[in-house]
């Protein structure tokens, strides 16, 4: 059997050293072709010493020449900046490429993969909430298959598999409802960034932590689904799962309900994504439910949580909507993590965003990166307007 060659947009993050946990463990299936991170040299240069890829990348050009200069990398080429990425998402001696560069900086060589007829293990949502509908066209013009790797939309493709299409009712992600499930509107006007950044289930970066305590992450999954599964958004429904054992599931015309379980643990999502349709032990512990107790369910609170309903009327406002709204989260995340801006403000500031901006039907990735651009710079000056309201 010959070895699966896997490059990894963003090795140095949470899922990228996880997807590495397991392709250490099969190096008798897996070659690691490219490594790819933003800043951080000395974390990438051990995962080159330890797996020495063909190329890797660091987006910084001096960062890029100090380990290009470095002795024990020799055996790999050294790339920098977006060329850098795009090469390593596309040369010929990569199969699938995981694609886990958090925000829309992933956007660029993850349809750069699927132009080149990659298959993709995705990780990073952004893109597909920001592109959804011309990077599915793509995909599937080129004949690449897009694997999920957040754990709902495993959990969906994993209960989906084997059932006709026309007789699914509905698609159900749950949710852990994240830390501040239970506080009310008056506290949670005064979380800091220490607060939200301390999941109760799952160890992520930073950015989706946050996105997990606004819900923002949830809403962007719903259009993540939408895409990915084809399915308009009245079929997609939210509930809150505060024990994450029951990871998604699927709903169908008969009543019956197909849901995907298991610990929570982002090594089961990533391995079944990089050796579908085979599943690997990647020491995921056992589920034993006699153990776990009671599984507990709620709906999403959308007044305290008004992220998860932003989402969707970004999907019904349609076009360049979703982008805008993807792209001025990440500009009020990065607000509230600088504790410039509250946490409540978040959703505010994407709602304003939205409301300003002029849908348009994006017709190419430049549309959408116009579109993201737009968000961003509308953002920053929404930020600069809350934070004179303090
Ligand atoms: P992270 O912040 O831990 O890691 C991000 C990686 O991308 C790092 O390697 C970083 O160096 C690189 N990076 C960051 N900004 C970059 C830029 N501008 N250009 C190039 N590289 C850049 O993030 P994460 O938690 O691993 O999440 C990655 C993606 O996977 C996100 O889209 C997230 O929504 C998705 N995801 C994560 C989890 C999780 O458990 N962490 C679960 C489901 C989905
Ligand atoms: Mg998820």
């Amino acid at each position: 059997m010959s070895k699966k060659r896997i490059s990894i947009l963003g090795s140095t993050g949470s899922i990228g050293l996880s997807a590495l946990h397991v392709l250490d463990r099969y190096r008798d299936r897996f070659e690691v072709t490219g490594l790819t991170a933003w800043g951080n040299s000395p974390d990438l240069k051990k995962q080159i010493i330890a797996h020495r890829p063909k190329i890797a990348c660091i987006m910084d050009e001096e960062k890029a020449m100090d380990l290009f200069r470095d002795p024990s990398l020799k055996g790999t080429k050294i790339v920098w900046g977006t060329e850098g990425l795009i090469e390593i998402a596309t040369r010929d001696d990569v199969d699938m490429v995981l694609s886990a560069i958090v925000g829309s900086a992933g956007l660029i060589p993850t349809y750069a993969a699927v132009e080149a007829g990659k298959d993709i293990a995705l990780a990073n949502k952004e893109t597909l909430v920001a592109a959804g509908s011309i990077f599915m066209k793509e995909a599937d013009r080129r004949g690449c298959k897009i694997f999920p790797v957040d754990s709902e939309h495993s959990a969906v493709f994993q209960s989906l598999s084997g059932q006709r299409r026309e007789d699914v009712k509905k698609i159900i992600l749950t949710a852990s409802g994240g830390p501040f499930r239970k506080k009310s509107q008056e506290e949670l006007k005064k979380v800091t960034a220490g607060d939200a950044l301390n999941h109760p289930t799952w160890s992520m970066g930073s950015k989706i932590t946050i996105d997990s305590a606004t819900l923002m992450n949830k809403g962007l999954e719903v259009i993540e689904a939408r895409w990915l599964f084809d399915v308009s958004s009245d079929m997609i429904d939210v509930i809150i799962h505060p024990e994450s054992i029951i990871h998604s599931m699927v709903e169908y015309v008969d009543g019956s309900v197909v849901a995907q379980l298991g610990m929570p643990d982002m090594k089961g999502p990533i391995a079944y994504a990089l050796s579908w349709p085979e599943r690997l032990d990647v020491g995921v512990k056992p589920l034993d439910l006699s153990v776990q107790g009671g599984l507990t369910f709620e709906a999403p609170d959308r007044e305290r949580f008004p992220a998860l309903k932003l989402c969707y009327r970004a999907l019904e406002m349609g076009g360049t909507a979703p982008a805008v709204a993807s792209s001025a989260n990440e500009i009020a995340v990065e607000a509230f993590l600088e504790g410039v801006i509250g946490f409540v403000q978040i959703p505010q500031l994407i709602e304003k965003v939205l409301l300003n901006h002029a849908v348009t039907e994006p017709e190419n990735i430049d549309d959408v990166l116009k579109a993201d651009l737009w968000g961003r710079k509308e953002a920053r000056e929404v930020v600069v307007q809350m934070k004179r309201e303090v």
